[in-house]
């Protein structure tokens, strides 16, 4: 195998024709193999250590991918679907990554039977065109108002992920949230924010009307309740600068310190004195905000907290109609922000204050209790695909039949397609067919079913005329799977046939790989590609 062009400099690896292609159909398949055992409510989890030790514990296709440090070039690939999955529809990652390792699979043996990469390409592109033509014409249209269905999607996303027993009570509250920041059946995630606190029981979760920080109040003689709060939001410090960093000063008596203190008091109060005269009652500050000034925050009775992350700072403007200010001279130009009540709560683990009653109602979170940190990030990540979910499915108001149902009709539709065509796409466009079979094979394998059987099954149902016949794996069957409401946005589908063909057709297309040797790398570490290569050498 020729590795190296004479034309380039050593620090270059190459793979052409074959071996490139081979090679990157073996990365795909490897990551659509580690994604596979996590699909569907039966599967099974993976805990992943980061280089710092931390630990998570997870069946998020996206979540595992990108904490693995993949650097495979094809692989990446992969990964980069997982993660415009995530993006453009909030789900279905582990399957789009598994549709797309499947074409390619089968594209090797269409390779194998010296089928041109371009026919292949070609067929797929047929075969994808006509999946979105099916998935559309089969779609079911859903009502906004019909929040039972919104419900049931939500909860088709959460099943097997941690949610489990309080799934209806946290779908409940996700089709609420979403109610309350929708406009025009539009919604901005940014609307609705998530905050986690440890130590009760995840049923405990809530919807809270306004904003939840992750803040303690600064002192305790500051109140602990405000009512109609008036809310100033900054983005600077309030401290001064240390002597120790900024000037060298030297102090030799007694006195003079007493008096250089004197003066640092009196900056400070006079900056203090500039938020009181705004009349604002809580501040939010992005930065620091040192002891004395904190004693005379109290001092006013001013609820104030430090460090609030910008985002949260960016939440409370939006939420309470605060202007946030950049310096203490623009102090003069305040826009206060209205609440209800501003209030600290104390909960078994964490402090955190609450803003409720914002001047714009569009504000809620959710807050989501849980026993420890690592229940409460996988509760976190289900809740978001959830939110997702019903965000898709309010977007284009339409559904499909989940537990593989939609994938088996696909696959039936696109083979009776391929059956009119002439010439080797031909081929491809059935290959196609048989990928799309391997959601409802893996959902069957994961709950330990014999998917042959189940395969059989659900075609012979479907030729039948059946279109919702899927896997019910509450109970283990081929079932009507509306029924069972096991139902899915038509767009995370769509999506991830869409983003599944678009990667494979694109590695597809690769014969020739040309990579340069990381620089900065110690020279006896590999390439990006060696492993892949010594495997296949
Ligand atoms: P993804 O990352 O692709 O969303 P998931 O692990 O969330 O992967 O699994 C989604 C798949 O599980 C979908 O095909 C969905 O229809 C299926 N599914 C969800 N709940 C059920 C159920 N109760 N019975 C059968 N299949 C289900
Ligand atoms: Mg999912």
């Amino acid at each position: 195998m020729e590795r190296r062009g004479d034309i380039m400099a050593g620090e270059m690896e190459r793979l052409m024709g074959k071996d490139a292609q081979r090679n990157n159909i073996l990365a795909a398949k490897t990551v659509s193999d580690i994604v596979k055992t996590t699909l569907g409510p039966k599967g099974m989890d993976k805990m992943l250590v980061t280089p710092s030790g931390e630990i998570i514990v997870t069946n998020d296709g996206v979540t595992i991918l990108s904490e693995m440090q993949i650097e495979h070039p094809a692989a990446k690939m992969m990964v980069e679907i997982a993660k415009t999955q995530e993006d453009e529809v909030g789900d279905g990652t582990t399957s789009s990554v598994m549709i797309a390792g499947k074409l390619l699979e089968n594209a090797e043996k269409m390779l194998d039977q010296k089928i041109h990469p371009t026919i292949i390409v070609k067929g797929y592109r047929m075969a994808q065109e006509k999946a979105q033509e099916i998935l559309k014409e089969g779609a079911l249209q859903i009502t906004p108002e019909n929040e039972e269905v919104l419900r049931q999607v939500a909860m088709t996303a959460m099943t097997g992920k941690g949610a489990e027993d309080s799934k209806e009570k946290l779908a409940d509250i996700l089709v609420k949230a979403v109610k309350a920041v929708k406009s025009n059946d539009l919604v901005d995630l940014k609307d609705i924010k998530v905050e986690k606190v440890s130590g009760d029981s995840i049923n405990d979760t809530e919807l809270i009307s306004g904003i939840v920080l992750d803040k303690a109040r600064l002192s305790k003689d500051m109140p602990r309740i405000v009512g109609k709060a008036k809310i100033l939001l900054v983005d600077f410090p309030i401290e001064l600068k240390s002597p120790e960093i900024d000037t060298k000063i030297s102090i030799n008596s007694h006195i003079e310190l007493q008096n250089f203190l004197g003066e640092e008091e009196r900056a400070m109060k006079e900056m203090i004195d500039k938020v009181v005269e705004t009349e604002a009652n809580v501040l939010f500050c992005q930065k620091g905000i040192d002891d004395y000034a904190q004693y005379l925050l109290a001092k006013k009775g001013i609820y104030a907290c430090r460090r609030v992350p910008k985002s949260d700072l960016e939440k409370l403007s939006k939420a309470t109609g605060a202007k946030i200010i950049s310096g203490i001279n623009d102090i003069t130009s305040y826009e206060l922000g209205e609440a209800e009540e501003v209030e600290e709560v104390k909960h078994s683990g964490d402090i955190m204050t609450y803003v409720r009653g914002c001047k714009n109602p569009k504000a809620v979170t959710i807050l989501i209790h849980g026993g420890t940190s690592h229940v409460l990030d996988e509760i976190e990540r289900a809740l978001m695909d959830g939110l997702g979910d019903i965000v898709s499915a309010l977007d284009t108001k339409l559904v499909v039949p989940g537990g593989g149902a939609i994938e088996i009709e696909l696959s039936r539709r696109i083979r009776s397609f391929a059956k009119g065509l002439k010439g080797r796409e031909r081929i491809a466009v059935y290959e196609f067919a048989n990928s799309l079979e391997f959601i409802p094979a893996t959902l069957s394998e994961n709950a330990g079913l014999d998917p042959i059987d189940m395969i059989t099954e659900m075609k012979r149902r479907h030729d039948a005329g059946d279109k919702n016949a899927g896997l019910n794996l509450f109970e283990n069957k081929v079932d009507n799977v509306l029924n069972a409401k096991i139902i899915e946005p038509y767009k995370v589908k769509s999506q991830a046939v869409n983003s599944a063909t678009d990667v494979a057709t694109m590695i597809l297309r690769i014969d020739d790989v040309i990579a340069a040797r990381p620089r900065a790398r110690d020279s006896s570490e590999k390439g990006m590609m060696s492993n892949y290569m010594n495997s296949r050498e």
